[in-house]
């Protein structure tokens, strides 16, 4: 039986579609949620080399401004043939549209024959007292000849996850959120953090 573990848990986010999404996760597990957005405090320059520093910097800066345990995020599509590139420039890859961000992915593989890809999520708690506490999902597959799909964002029409001959822009959102790195990442957190399990 779970019971909630957390009074106010902020989201360090500006973006409403991030704060309803996990607003619907973790609605059972915390009195109430709010995004750093609606706390009107400033977004922080993501100045990190790894998904987890980013996601730390984003928590650690909500937690000491708010007062409150913190939530972040950070993820983005690792290709291999790419040194591990879009990763976290993904978004800024997509500065001037996913369109462009994805013909220069095909741009960048060229004829290459490996097309194996990941994508990876970064999820982090921090406590005003500066702890953090950080969970990963992760999923991994192939990048498709062409955009293919119209469901989901960014990469997906680009992500082909291994086991599947769909893109992930061609499944139901609901499939993709089941095994996804961003619906693992959010499982392994709830199993860690959230459940208190019965002695
Ligand atoms: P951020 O985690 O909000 O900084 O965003 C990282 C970027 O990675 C997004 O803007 C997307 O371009 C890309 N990305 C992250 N997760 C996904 C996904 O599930 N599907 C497609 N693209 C994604």
């Amino acid at each position: 039986m779970s019971q909630f573990l957390f009074d106010r848990i902020v989201v360090a986010t500006h973006n409403a579609g991030k704060l309803r999404e996990f607003a619907e996760l973790l609605k059972p597990f915390v009195k109430e949620i709010v995004s750093a957005g609606q706390l009107g405090l400033p977004s922080p320059e993501e100045t990190g080399t790894t998904f987890a520093e980013n996601a730390r910097i984003k928590a650690m800066a909500a937690a000491k401004a708010s007062g409150s345990v913190a939530l972040a995020d950070d993820s983005g599509l690792c290709i291999d043939a790419l040194g591990g590139q879009p990763g976290i420039f993904s978004a800024r890859w997509a500065a001037d549209g996913i369109d462009k961000a994805m013909q220069r992915v095909q741009a960048e593989l060229g004829n290459a024959k490996d097309r194996s890809a990941h994508f990876s999520c970064v999820l982090t708690l921090c406590w005003p007292d500066g702890r953090v506490e950080f969970v990963e999902g992760r999923v991994d597959g192939t990048i498709a000849p062409a955009p293919r799909g119209i469901h989901g964002h960014g990469y997906d029409p680009v992500f082909i996850p291994d086991g599947y001959d769909l893109t992930f822009a061609e499944m139901p959102e609901e499939k993709k959120n089941k095994i996804s790195h961003r619906g693992r990442a959010t499982q392994a957190l709830i199993e860690r953090f959230f459940v208190q399990r019965e002695k």
